[in-house]
Order: structure tokens, then sequence, then C-alpha cells
């Protein structure tokens, strides 16, 4: 089978594709035949040496990913050959032609999205939903801003939030993304391109502030989401390119909290909720993957320069 194989770390041009011998599952495993494999801005920075987690050279990179059943190891109960699935991680790496995945990290995909569409379905949706729910513990009639809600990340937030009862305020850096935020299901957006969209953002909410911020960009913006808060708000730092300075008083007098997470902290039983609730909202079409741009396997070069531009709206996907 063809996989990418990165041997060194650096540019975009590590990512070399190779023929390597076809994958074999253990016990509790399977192997699963990939039809698209969602990029996540994680796979460069890993792929480029400054990631804090190191994978162990050489390696195949990615962990979100569907397709069918393919192989079913030992003891492995859970699917019959040729059910479809997407993957929440897998031991291989999911940038390849197949994956070997341990069958907990394995989730079925229901018929109503795409193979595309469903390689969206791991980090982002499990990201989103372990910001709102998880960390910022979002009641049903609070106000989030979700800041960055143009990216996989954020319209998987916004589809979560309005599910769940909160009013949605979202923020893009383009006519055509916030377009693409309103028709996700938010109530109003605000340009993050524009340097005055804090107080924009903050008139929508009749100078009350936001119950919770999701934070796609915290060195950019966590110095002015603090005092867009209301009292006893929350801020979840998901994304972070750099440093940033504060002013803790902008907490202090509004009791608010500033929670941060990495996807690579959530426990077993964290992911099997999770991906409970993502398998639900699938099914009954409230959430719903949106997939920009397809690249064949062999450009993962190209798909890796295009998942760190602006403006991508939506899933980049790689087609094996
Ligand atoms: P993505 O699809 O590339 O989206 C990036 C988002 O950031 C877009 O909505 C983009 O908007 C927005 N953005 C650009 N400039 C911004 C600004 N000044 N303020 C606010 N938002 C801005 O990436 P993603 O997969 O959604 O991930 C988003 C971030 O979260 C990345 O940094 C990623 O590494 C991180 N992340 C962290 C975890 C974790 O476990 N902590 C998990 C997943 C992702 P426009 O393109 O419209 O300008």
């Amino acid at each position: 089978m063809k996989a990418i194989r990165v041997k060194a770390f650096g540019d975009p041009s590590v990512l070399q594709i190779e023929d390597v011998p076809d994958l074999t599952p253990g016990p509790g495993q399977v192997v699963v035949e990939l039809r698209a494999i969602g990029v996540n801005p994680v796979e460069t920075y890993m792929r480029s040496g400054v990631y804090p987690v190191k994978p162990a050279l050489p390696y195949t990179p990615g962990a979100d990913g569907t397709g069918v059943v393919k192989v079913i190891g030992k003891d492995a109960h859970k699917y019959k050959l040729g059910d479809r699935v997407y993957l929440a991680g897998s031991v291989s790496g999911t940038y390849a032609e197949q994956a070997l995945c341990e069958e907990r990290t394995v989730h079925p995909l229901p018929k109503n999205v795409t193979f595309q569409q469903g390689a969206a379905l791991g980090v982002p949706y499990s990201t989103a939903y372990r910001a709102l729910f998880d960390k910022a513990h979002v009641r049903a009639g609070e106000t989030v801003l979700i800041h960055g809600a143009s990216g996989s990340v954020g319209i998987a937030a916004v589809q979560f939030g309005r599910a769940f009862g909160l009013r949605v305020i979202g923020t893009a850096g383009s006519e055509r993304g916030l377009a693409l935020v309103i028709a996700q299901g938010a109530h109003d957006v605000v340009n993050h391109s524009q340097p005055d969209h804090f107080e924009k953002a903050m008139a929508l909410t009749e100078g009350r502030g936001f119950d919770a911020i999701i934070e796609m960009l915290a060195n950019v913006n966590l110095a002015k989401d603090l005092p867009i808060l209301a009292k006893f708000g929350r801020v979840v730092v998901v994304g972070s390119r750099g440093p940033v300075e504060i002013t803790p008083r902008d907490a202090m007098t509004r009791d608010a909290s500033i929670l941060a997470m990495t996807m690579f902290n959530a426990t077993p039983e964290d992911q099997a909720s999770i991906h409970a609730a993502i398998v639900a909202g699938i099914a009954d079409n409230t959430l719903r993957p949106v997939v920009s741009k397809e690249f064949p396997l062999a450009q993962a070069p190209a798909a890796h320069k295009a998942v760190m531009e602006p403006g991508a709206n939506g899933k980049i996907v790689l087609i094996p």
C-alpha cells in the first residue's frame, strides 16, 4: 500500500509517498481501508519538529480519516468487514491507503455523511465538544463567541453550540467565511480581520459580555478577549501560535477563568463520551461537516501549505 512517510522534520517537502507493507491487526485492532483523510494544523507543527509531541522517525502522519473495515484482529468484535467507519486516532498514522487502529478509536460513520465529510469528525469535532462542554461547561441560554468560527474546529463548535441552545456569535476573516459561519447556525458574525471586531462583538451582547469564548488564536486575541467576558466568563484556549501579554485585572474584575486544552489529554472514557455525542449528532443531522478542498494523497505537501493559509473555510482532506 501507499503511505506518506516523514524521515526528517522539516518543511512540507519531507512528506514523501512510498510503498510500504500492508498492515496486520493485533488483538483488539482493525485495519481500515481509507477513503478520505482529514488534515489538521497540528500535523504541520509535528512535521516541522517544533511541537512538544515529537513522533519517532520515520513516521506516517495523521489521526483522522474514514473508510471501510478491511481486516479484523482477534478479540475485536465491534465491526464486520466492509462497515463504514471514521477514525479518531490510529496506531500507524492515517496519511495512507490503510490505517491500523485500536477498535475503541474507530466509530461508525452514518450513511448521511460522505467519507470526505467524515474525515472532519475526529480532531475538529472532538475538540469543539471538549472546549464547549468539558472545559467551558456551557449552559443552554448562555452567549458564546467562537473566535475563528470559519475553520474546522469553529464550524463544529457553531453547530454543537446552536443545537445545544446557546446564543452563538462567530468570527471569520473574509466575506465568504462570514457567510459560511451564518449558514452553520451562528446568530451573528464579526470579522476578525478588523481591529474593532471586539467592540462590535461586545455590542452584540448589549454590553453584558460573553459567558464563554472559544479561542483559536490566543496569541493574537487573549488580551482583548478578557474585557469582553461577562462576569464569571470563561475563555478556552484551543489554538495559539506564540506568546501573549494579558492584564490579569481584566480577569480578576470578572472572576473570569482562562482555561486551556489539548485533545492529547482526553482519557479513553472522555473520548468515548465525546464520540457518542458526535455519532448521535451526525445521525440526526445536527452536525454537518464542511469540506473545503480535496488533494490526492501524493499532494500532502500542498495540503500542509493550504491548511496554514487563511480562508480555508472548512476541512482540507486527502484522497488515497
Ligand atoms: P483551521 O481549519 O485552519 O481554521 C483556522 C481558523 O482560525 C479559521 O477560522 C481562521 O479564520 C481563524 N483565524 C485566523 N485569524 C484569526 C484571528 N485573528 N482571530 C481568530 N481566528 C482567526 O484550523 P482548525 O483545525 O479549526 O484549528 C484551529 C486552531 O486550533 C489551530 O491553531 C489548531 O492547531 C488548534 N487546535 C487545537 C486543538 C487542541 O487540542 N488544543 C485541537 C484542534 C485544533 P479565517 O480563515 O476566516 O481568517
